[in-house]
Formats: C-alpha cells, structure tokens, sequence
C-alpha cells in the first residue's frame, strides 16, 4: 500500500508551532514509506476562515520545507460533494431528515440534563414518519448511529482507545441550509483523497470515532488513525503568546532557521537515542510513528535556541549572507551594496560561530555595512583612549604596506606588537573597537581581511 497523509488546518487562526508540528509528522510518515504528502484547507467555516491564514499556512509550510505532493484542496470547493455523500445516505436508510427546530433541541438538552443525562440528540426522527414534519420546517440529515456496544481503535500512538457507542448521539452530517458539519467533510474529504493515516492533534481523537460511524455507513475502508499529542508550554500550560513565539512566521522573525525548527519540532515528542541535530534525510530514514511518546510535549525555547546555533553553523556562508542582507534593513535600518555583501559573506565563518539566531547573526554582521562615522558601543568608545588612538595611528601605515590577506595581517599585528612592547590584545581590541565599534568580532585578522584595506585604513583614519 502506498501511503497518503494529509495536514487540515482551519485557516481561522495563524499557523502555530503544534500545527507545524502535525504537518512534519504528516510530511515525515508520508517520506518515510516513499508515499504522499497532502494538504487540504478546512475553510468551511467562512465566518472564521481568512485568506489571511491561508496564506499563512503556504507561506509557513513552505518556509519550513513541507511542501504538499499534490496542489491543496479547499475544503470549501467540495460541499456539492458532501451533499451528495449525505443524500446518498439518506437514501440508502443510513440516515434521516430530522426536523427539530432549534427550540426543540433546546427543550430536549435541558430535558435530559434535568433528569441527569447527557445532552444529547433523542432520536426524535430516527424512526418517526417524515409525514408528520411540521411544515415550512427544513430538515438537517443526521446519520443513524450503528451500536454495537462500543468501538475500538488501535491507535498508532495512543493505543488502543475504546468509547461506548452510547456516547454518540445520531450526529448531524447535512444541515438544514444544506452545508455539511464539519465531522462529514472530514470523512468525505478524507476518503475521496485516498489518505490513509489520518495524522493529528490528539484534541481530534474524540472526533475519530463520530467518523468512523460515518466512514462504515458509507461503506469505506478506515484509514489508519495517529492522535500526537499536543505542545504545552513549559510550566505545562497549553501554549499561549506569553511562554513566547507560538506563529510560525513569528519563528521566522526572529531568527530561527527553518532546519532547526523542524528539527527541534521532530525531537519533540519523538525519540531516536541521544542524536540531536537530525537534517531532514537523516529524519525521513529514521521517522516512524511507533517513536511518538503519548505524554504532551513542553516547549523549551532555550534548546531551540541551542539547536538554531548548530544549525547556524552547520549552514552555508552564502545561504546566511543572503539571510542577513535581507534582515539588515528592517533590523538595523541598513543597506548592503554589493561591496557590504561580499564582506559578509567572507566574515560569515567567523560570524556565525557566534550567532544562536539569524538575528543575533544580523546585529554582529552589521558594521560590515556601515559607513564611517561608526556608531560606538560605549565599552568600544572607552577603549579608544588617546594612547590607543595614537596607536593606532602608528600601526597603520604598517598595515597599509601588507597585501591585506588574513596570514600577513596577523604577522604584521604581531610584530608591531613586539616593537612596540605591547600584548596582541592590547593592538588587537582597540583595533577592533575602531573597525566595528563594538568589543567582538571575529578574529581581529578575518575581519580586517574582510572589510578590506581601504575600508580599514578608513576606519583605523576616522577615530
Ligand atoms: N481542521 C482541523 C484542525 O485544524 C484538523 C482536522 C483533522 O486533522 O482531521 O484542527
């Protein structure tokens, strides 16, 4: 069998860290067995639904190298389908027209919930005659639950789960104005796709056995189920605004690199030994549902950040450069030219040793696009005393007689040193506090190297 998964979020929200996370296992069960990956939009709410979130979503699931194997399905689009599956249902006894006015479901919840029982629907038309419909009543189709006693399924996370079939009441799968709830086209959709692993949020399992009532009514094979479970913030609350990032794109903000965040999302809530950093062939090979712990995960946004840092040096200097020419104006209000750019790009291995998030990245890579006069951190202004400027000043020339490349640079700081009684440090920090105007940079030699001799001299000239 090949494998089909789906990810189905209601775009009425922004795409948040749990959904992401859904949508890799979805990505990663699909990769894992060489079968499909799918998306489909569950915009049947249209009060809620905004293109907004839509948009979202393909942005982020892009973002984060989830794309779908095949172009998304809109849930919205396939309501004449729905229809049709109800009707069809309706037709072949599977279900009835009920027409309980709104008032009357009311009367009937309070009814059982003052005589102690669940308020649920009664059955009310189940076996009435349609004849004795009140008129000008347009009926909603509910599906005619089977009992037998309870359903069990076996979940590829959870387990086995089992629910009393009494739980379910003959649950609506067509309103009266002729759209269908949302537990219907679910299953129609689901079928239709072909998916065969239903992979979600574990808040859906209660859900899963609604569906499997309408999946045997029709006649279809089940899929399989997994219910993950959801990411709880790290005092265990569930996830809100205040523990930190929750949207994906805000992730993206602030400097997170898609690979880490994946990566981070997989670790998560699914164990492989003590291997950490995991890039994504290494994940499709070793991912298998069976590995999902069932206990609710706790977001630790300080190992995210560790992990973003690994991946920071673990990524190409020129895939960062770009990342960081592109953050540099709306981060630090700076333009790079081309010039600007190839210093960063050459100073990238230096940098981004340094560097836990794109952001951090951006800040220390900044100087390379600055022109004289530098802005000073206040702890580089103060290591630009007269003696230092004075020093400075005697070192240049030295400077300016070298081909600039890292290694003569380095003999050359290393000399003047010696000649003039000095430590390395001692040239080396207020150098760099006039190359950069702040205390750290890279090696003192790569940095000069990088911005190169023109632009240093300036630099060295202007303080
Ligand atoms: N649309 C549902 C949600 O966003 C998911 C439904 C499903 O995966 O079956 O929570």
């Amino acid at each position: 069998m090949t494998i089909r998964t789906r990810f189905a979020p209601s775009p009425t929200g922004l795409l948040h860290i749990g959904g992401a996370r859904t949508a890799l296992f979805n990505f990663l069960a699909a990769r894992h067995h060489g079968g499909s990956f799918l998306l489909r939009i569950e915009d049947t709410d249209k009060a809620r639904s905004t293109k907004q979130a839509v948009d979202v979503i393909l942005d982020g699931l892009a973002w984060l190298g989830l794309t779908p194997d095949e172009p998304p399905v809109f849930q919205s689009t396939r309501e004449a389908r729905h229809a049709e599956v109800a009707h069809q249902l309706l037709a072949e006894g599977r279900a009835y027209k009920c027409y309980c006015t709104p008032e009357d479901l009311t009367a009937m919840r309070e009814a059982a919930q003052a005589a102690g029982k669940p308020p649920r629907y009664n059955g009310y038309w189940r076996d009435r005659d349609p004849a004795l419909a009140p008129p000008g009543v347009k009926p909603a189709i509910r599906l005619k639950v089977q009992s037998n006693g309870q359903t069990t399924i076996t979940d590829l996370v959870q387990g086995e789960v089992t629910v009393a079939d009494s739980e379910l009441d003959d649950m609506i799968i067509l309103r009266s104005d002729g759209t269908p709830t949302y537990l219907h086209a679910v299953v129609v959709d689901d079928h239709d796709m072909g998916i065969t692993h239903v992979i979600r949020g574990d808040d859906h399992l209660t859900n899963t056995f609604r569906q499997i009532q309408i999946f045997k009514a029709c006649g279809w094979d089940l899929p399989k189920f997994a219910h993950i479970p959801l990411i709880h913030g790290a005092d265990g609350a569930k996830l809100s605004k205040r523990h930190g990032a929750v949207s994906i794109l805000e992730f993206r903000e602030q400097g997170f690199l898609p690979e880490a965040l994946c990566n981070y999302l997989l670790r998560l809530g699914w164990g492989h030994g003590d291997e950490e950093f995991l890039p994504r062939d290494k994940q499709i090979e070793l991912f298998d549902l069976d590995g999902v712990g069932r206990a609710a995960s706790r977001m630790d946004y300080a190992k995210l950040t560790h992990l973003n840092g690994q991946w920071l040096r673990a990524a190409d200097d020129a895939r960062l450069a770009a990342d960081v020419a592109a953050r540099l104006p709306a981060q630090c209000g700076l333009t790079p030219d081309e010039t600007a750019q190839n210093r960063i790009l050459r100073l990238m291995p230096g940098l981004k040793e340094r560097a836990k998030t794109l952001a951090d990245l951006t800040a220390s890579a900044a100087f390379l696009a600055r022109t004289v006069p530098l802005p000073f951190e206040p702890k580089a202004e103060a290591l630009l005393t007269p003696p230092a400027r004075a020093m400075l000043a005697k070192l240049a020339p030295h400077l300016a007689a070298t081909d600039f490349t890292a290694a003569t640079i380095d003999a050359t700081l290393r000399a003047f040193a010696e000649s003039e009684g000095l430590k390395l440090g001692q040239v080396a920090q207020p150098l760099r506090a006039a190359l950069t105007g702040s205390t750290t940079s890279p090696g003192i030699d790569a940095t000069l190297e990088a911005l190169g001799k023109e632009e240093s001299l300036k630099r060295i000239q202007t303080v």
